[in-house]
Formats: C-alpha cells, sequence, structure tokens
C-alpha cells in the first residue's frame, strides 16, 4: 500500500508537536535521560515494504516487550505445558503486583505481567541456563531482523534493572515459596533484567513482529519461527494482557494485539496486514506509551485495520 508512507509521515506530524507526552520511566537512570521528544513509527506491511517516519531507525530498550519473545520461545519449548505454572488470563492489577499472587497460589494470571514473564524466564533457564537463555532469546530474534545496529542487550541497563528489582525479586521469591520458581532466583532474574534489557529500532521491532503478522512464520525467510496456533496464542494474549490493566482501553481504542514496554515501545500486528512499531518515550497512567498509543488509533482510524472491523457482509451498511 503506497499509501502507508504517507499516512506514517501524516502521524507523525500531527502528533510530535504534542505537548502532553506522558512521563518518561524514571526508576533507573538510563531510561530516565531518553529524551521524551523522541517519536518514531514503523510499519512493515505483507509485501515486506517498510514505511518509517520520525525516529524510527533509532534504537530503545524494549523492556516489557521482550516478554513476547521470552513466551514465544517458551511455547516452543513445552507448548501447553507452560499454562500449569502461568494462567491466560487479564489480570486487571499493575504489571508488578504482587497481591493476586497470594491468593492464586503463586501461579500468575499471565506472561505479560512481570510476575508470569519471571515464570517464563525460569521455565527458559531450565532449559539453558542462564547465559545460554540469554543467547537463545537473541538468536530467536536476531535473524528476524533485515536492517542491522542497534539489536543487543544493554549491561548498563540490565545491571541497574537488577540493583532496583527489588520488587521483581520480592515476586520471584514468593513464587519460589509455592514452588512455581525452579531455579535459583538470581538465574532467573538475571535472564528477565537481560531480556528486557534488550535494544532495538522501531523498525527492527517491527520487522521481528512480522512472525506475527504471518501466523508464525517469517514472512522475509519463510523460516517457521513458531507454529500457527501459539502464534493466535500469543496474539490472543497482547489483546487481552498487553498493556497491564489499560489493555481494555487499547482493545477499544486500537483494536490490535499489541504488547508494551516502559521504554515507550509498542509492538501492534494487524494478522496478516502488517507489524507496526511505534515508540514514544513517555507514558500515561498505566505506564503504556501515550503517544504511541494515540499514533495507534491514528493509524487504525486512517486505515480500518482494527481486527474488529471484519463485520459479516450483512450488517455493513451500503455505500
Ligand atoms: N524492567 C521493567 C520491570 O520489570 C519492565 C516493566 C515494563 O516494561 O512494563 O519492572
Amino acid at each position: 500500500m503506497a499509501e502507508l508512507g504517507r499516512i506514517v509521515t501524516e502521524i507523525v506530524e500531527e502528533l510530535r508537536p504534542a505537548v502532553e507526552r506522558g512521563r518518561v520511566a524514571d526508576y533507573i537512570p538510563p531510561l530516565a535521560r531518553v529524551d521524551p521528544q523522541k517519536f518514531g513509527i514503523a510499519v512493515i506491511d505483507a509485501s515486506g515494504a517498510a514505511h518509517l517516519a520520525g525516529d524510527a531507525e533509532e534504537a530503545f530498550s524494549i523492556q516489557s516487550l521482550s516478554k513476547v519473545f521470552g513466551l514465544t520461545l517458551a511455547l516452543n519449548l513445552e507448548g501447553s505445558e507452560i499454562w500449569r505454572r502461568v494462567r491466560q488470563e487479564p489480570s486487571g492489577s499493575a504489571f508488578n503486583s504482587i497481591v493476586q499472587l497470594e491468593s492464586e497460589q503463586g501461579i500468575p494470571r499471565n506472561p505479560f505481567i512481570n510476575a508470569g514473564a519471571i515464570v517464563i524466564a525460569d521455565i527458559l533457564v531450565s532449559r539453558w541456563g542462564r547465559y545460554a537463555a540469554r543467547q537463545a532469546l537473541l538468536d530467536l530474534v536476531s535473524p528476524l531482523v533485515g536492517t542491522p545496529g542497534g539489536l543487543g542487550i544493554d549491561e548498563d541497563m540490565a545491571m541497574q534493572e537488577r540493583e532496583t528489582g527489588f520488587r521483581n525479586a520480592a515476586l520471584a521469591n514468593y513464587m519460589r515459596t509455592f514452588g512455581n520458581l525452579h531455579n535459583p532466583v538470581d538465574d532467573t532474574l538475571d535472564l528477565y533484567f537481560h531480556q528486557c534489557a534488550l535494544t532495538m529500532s522501531c523498525r527492527q521491532l517491527a520487522e521481528i513482529g512480522g512472525f506475527l503478522m504471518n501466523g508464525g512464520t517469517d514472512p522475509r525467510s519463510g523460516r517457521v519461527v513458531t507454529s500457527v496456533s501459539n502464534a493466535r496464542t500469543i496474539m490472543a494474549l497482547m489483546m487481552m494482557c498487553g498493556h497491564y490493566d489499560g489493555s481494555g482501553a487499547f482493545a477499544i481504542r486500537v483494536g490490535l494485539p499489541g504488547k508494551s514496554g516502559v521504554g515507550g515501545g509498542i509492538l501492534a500486528i494487524a494478522p496478516g496486514l502488517a507489524s507496526i512499531a511505534v515508540w514514544s518515550p513517555g507514558l500515561n497512567a498505566q505506564g503504556n506509551s501515550l503517544l504511541g498509543t494515540l499514533a495507534l488509533e491514528r493509524l487504525v482510524q486512517k486505515t480500518g485495520w482494527s481486527v474488529f472491523n471484519a463485520f459479516p457482509l450483512s450488517v455493513q451498511k451500503p455505500g
């Protein structure tokens, strides 16, 4: 769609001057010092064409977006076995909440809240150990990227995550008391903090998301990244749980499976049509990119890509 280039440029031109941009995450210095004016969007369409605008080629910290890739690996390894240790339901509470864990015996609501992602990291550490698991994540995503540079793990970020990650340590220790963490807490958290410290650009993120757009298969190489049914599961979870306790509003406003991170990135998938990445570091009250969400809302208004647009012909108004 040649028009897509114009659409993404229009969105960036319209939203870039916005004054209300939310608050940049400031719990660690490498996130706090990111320029709040940054704003990028990348759309990879089904033909593989990239439509970019703004700071689409600048690397940023993907943070919780990495939970999508951890989940993909865990599903590839253990399939539906993983649902014994983490559930598939929206949480309705903050991303790092501990309260639900007590009443639900240490089984997190879903793989996209921190507790759930820590269980997923634990599954990967059981299989590979903490260092090789980190490499396995990189090996999953790196071949999906068509453009060089930017992709890597920011060691300083990972270290600072560890030094301040008391809440994540509490979640991990708490789950261990229920037997839902099988490795030493430090090993599992080491992987979790390193995956959060993955950096990449909107363009690279959208390229990686191509396998979800395309039912589990990398559209560029034809390589199967995960099964069709895993891809469907991952996208369903993104729709229900990808924006923490802002997931319902995101589903209504945007209508696409999406996953956000506190670095200000969002990956959204229009199945069969496009893989979309946006980045603006300022966050709304639920910890999701404020301008990024707005950009996706605009994109869907202009393209009609909401998955809820596919009404049967009988209820469509003529003309
Ligand atoms: N590193 C963050 C944490 O675990 C990730 C949270 C997020 O991106 O939502 O607290």
